[in-house]
């Protein structure tokens, strides 16, 4: 690489450049004379004939915002598409192009109202700023030369510089292409955690750091600055070691990157030699974070990426002890906020409560515990929501459409009017719901079916008055279990079971006891290597090998009763001799409580889950034994079709109504039937209207969802004809249909209802 009678462009003379743009910006000028003088700055410091900047106008468009050397006429005018020429290729690619003869270049296009065809060599460097992509910085000379490393270096220096004042708004004045950063509507697509729709705005839970000092006025400081916060993070990351559980291997490995990072020489020299080019320590950490995101959604390991995401976690840290802005800001939140973050965990998302109206993630499962809190919230949730981080500000406008997991980011009118029917109308909808609350769900054929509502926190129980649900058809004890660091104490438990069967005022309340393992972790449990942990030691397996906490749990349940009425359930009983196993600990801790002279429940019933399909096929006398079932819709599903709940890519494939799997659960329906044994359906489709339909059409009556959904499911069954609905599965049934699904719907569009 030849550098000629090139400018100084070493540390000193960068530093100088950078020194020029800080007085630039420092004047108070408009945002359009701000690029003016910055491309004049950097295309004399650099000796080359042309500098301009070309910034997003929308996600697709780059334009060309500023200009030395170009034809100033092309400003504002000159645009191009994402990817398109090699300015777009560079924004589309987040890469250099550095070429002695750009015409000759893949790619190029020649834009005549510029008159740049006088200029042969081009180096174009993306302006981004932590993985967003927010423009290009192009330098063009006559001569046919390519440019030399320090050059590249300096222009990227330059490049971070002007990514952190677009951020701040430093070019934001007259002028469409001017507009502010994150003004433009975006959409993104995610993954459904909890249905709904909602309108409010933005409340980072974490809000990202803001570097309000790009460039270092004194080196010197700056390194002393960075070697300090370095020192600081060291410690802070020794000490999480020192603290972490021993046996949690995933936090142990993430804390152990942390410190290999945190230790890295090559990560401190990259940060040291951008503070030497000019940066400040805050910047330079951020410019190493710019690079690794890059890098990021560009390595297809899956656990290469794991350590690129534990180094921006590191960097994070480190740019908050450098500026000294903590998680909280102080930013007030909005009376309608919807959360934004990258992940929380279910004991913040219990903190904020009902006040939140939505919640966007950027990460995050179905099945994680914030998404099983969301839902006890009843709050929309999206999951995987790419991009949402960097986009999203506090106090930005926000739409939440949970029933097709989109987000709307700074909605366009169209949108907020087309959204805004769509609450009216739930909302209609809602009010439909209320006026049929207090009647029961009986059917056009007489039929009456009990509808129960799934809960497990205290914030669920309001919902017991407000949903017509007739009473708990399954009390999920684990999640006070998972929302702690510790085991709760017995007497904590016997306070917050009494505290349910208080709000319950006498319905019937059915608590599970503890259903651990498989997706279910506790923090403090020790977790187990286990190949496939659904199948794995978990529920009243768990239960009866440890039988500690399961005897704790129902002396609580017993004392909570205090002579009122008490159901319990046993979760995941795979055969007869476990719930016989199970039911001898009640027995057990009765006799305890008699002799500790404690008052004993007026009626005790005590049931079993059926979840796995060997117990359908348990010999009568368990049915003439056990006193009543819950099917466990959802585990018994992906047992039955041998798919994974939790696995995205099969968890649809099979459908509730395939015609194998009704006739199950008819079955099932049948033996207890045949033995007067209760049974009832708890799994997440109990709460779908037309899967409901069918399970009471097969014969279920007693169907126990989430509070929300109880509304729906009613005014389909009220509506609905159980005879005639049997009559089309039967006829789906001979005629070899794979799911009763399409007749079903057929035969509902054809009802009207
Ligand atoms: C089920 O498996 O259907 C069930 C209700 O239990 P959980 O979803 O808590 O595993
Ligand atoms: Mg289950």
């Amino acid at each position: 690489m030849k550098r000629g009678a090139m400018p100084d462009l070493s540390d000193s003379g960068s530093r100088k450049l950078l020194g020029r743009l800080r007085d630039a910006m420092a004047e108070d000028s408009a945002g359009q004379e701000r690029l003016d003088k910055i491309t004049h700055l950097i295309a004399t410091s650099m000796q080359t004939e042309v500098c301009s900047i070309y910034l997003f106008r929308d996600a697709e468009t780059l334009e060309l915002c500023a200009t030395e050397g170009l034809k100033a006429e092309a400003v504002h005018q000159t645009r191009m598409r994402l990817g398109e020429g090699l300015v777009g290729r560079v924004a589309k690619n987040g890469r250099i192009v550095n070429s002695a003869n750009a015409p000759q270049e893949t790619g190029f296009r020649y834009m005549p109202e510029t008159g740049e065809e006088k200029y042969s060599s081009f180096l174009g460097v993306p302006i981004q700023r932590l993985g967003e992509a927010l423009g290009v910085l192009v330098v063009q000379s006559k001569e046919a030369r390519e440019y030399s490393g320090d050059e590249v270096y300096a222009l990227e220096i330059v490049a971070m510089v002007l990514a952190e004042m677009t951020e701040l708004g430093a070019f934001v004045g007259e002028g469409a292409a001017l507009s502010a950063r994150h003004q433009q509507p975006v959409l993104f697509r995610g993954t459904q955690g909890q249905e709904g729709a909602a309108e409010g705005h933005v409340f980072l839970h974490e809000p990202r750091v803001v570097v309000t000092k790009p460039i270092a006025d004194d080196p010197e400081i700056e390194l002393k600055r960075l070697h300090d916060a370095v020192d600081q993070l060291r410690v802070s990351v020794d000490d999480l070691l020192s603290n972490a559980s021993k046996t949690d291997k995933d936090q142990l490995q993430v804390l152990e990157a942390y410190r290999m990072f945190a230790n890295s020489r090559g990560w401190l020299r990259r940060m040291e030699d951008d503070i030497s080019n000019g940066l400040s320590a805050e910047a330079a950490v951020e410019k190493e974070q710019s690079v690794a995101r890059a890098r990021m959604a560009q390595v297809p390991d899956a656990y290469l990426r794991e350590r690129l995401h534990d180094l921006d976690d590191l960097s994070n840290r480190l740019l908050r002890i450098l500026t000294g802005q903590g998680t909280n800001t102080g930013a007030e939140m909005p009376d309608d906020p919807i959360l934004v973050a990258r992940n929380i965990g279910p004991g913040e998302l219990l903190e904020y409560g009902r006040k939140l109206k939505g919640i966007v993630l950027e990460e995050g499962s179905v099945g994680s515990h914030a998404a099983i809190v969301a839902r006890a919230l009843a709050i929309p949730l999206i999951i995987n929501a790419k991009g949402i981080l960097t986009e999203a500000l506090n106090g930005d406008h926000i739409m939440v459409d949970g029933d097709v997991a989109q987000v709307h980011l700074r909605p366009d009118d169209n949108i907020v009017a087309a959204f805004r029917d769509k609450i009216a109308m739930l909302a209609e909808a809602q009010t439909r719901y209320a006026s049929i609350r207090d009647l029961p769900a009986t059917a056009r054929c007489g039929s009456t079916v009990s509808l129960c509502m799934n809960a497990g926190l205290m914030a669920d129980l309001p919902s017991l008055a407000g949903s017509g649900a007739e009473g708990v058809g399954l009390f999920r004890t684990e999640l006070q279990f998972l929302i702690r660091n510790t085991v709760p104490k017995r007497s904590e438990l016997a306070a917050l079971y009494a505290t349910v069967l208080d709000a319950a005022g006498g319905k019937r309340v059915v608590f599970r006891t503890l259903d651990i393992g498989s997706d279910k972790v506790l923090p403090y449990m020790k977790p187990q290597d286990e190949p496939n942990p659904a199948l794995g030691w978990r529920a009243i397996r768990v239960g009866l090998d440890k039988p500690g906490v399961l005897r704790m749990q129902l002396q609580a349940l017993l004392r909570a009763a205090n002579g009122r009425a008490l159901t319990v359930m046993f979760p995941f009983i795979a055969q007869f001799e476990e719930y016989r196993a199970a039911r001898a600990e009640m027995d057990k801790a009765i006799a305890r409580e008699e002799k500790l002279g404690h008052v004993l429940p007026e009626k005790l019933e005590v049931g079993a889950m059926l979840e796995t399909p060997s117990l359908a096929f348990a010999p009568r006398k368990f049915f003439e034994e056990v006193e009543f079932i819950s099917i466990g819709g959802n585990d018994l599903k992906q047992f039955f079709f041998a798919a994974d709940r939790e696995n995205e890519r099969v968890r649809r494939r099979y459908d509730t109504l395939n015609v194998s799997f009704l006739t199950f659960i008819e079955n099932i329906v049948t033996r207890c039937n045949e033995t007067e044994t209760p049974v009832s359906f708890c799994g997440e489709d109990a709460g779908r209207p037309v899967e409901a339909l069918c399970l009471a059409a097969v014969g279920l009556r007693t169907l126990s969802m989430r509070p929300a959904s109880i509304g729906p499911v009613k005014h389909l069954l009220r509506r609905s004809n159980l005879d005639d609905v049997r009559e089309v599965i039967e006829e789906a049934r001979n005629r070899g249909d794979q799911s009763v699904r399409p007749a079903i719907m057929s035969w509902l569009r054809g009802q009207k209802i």
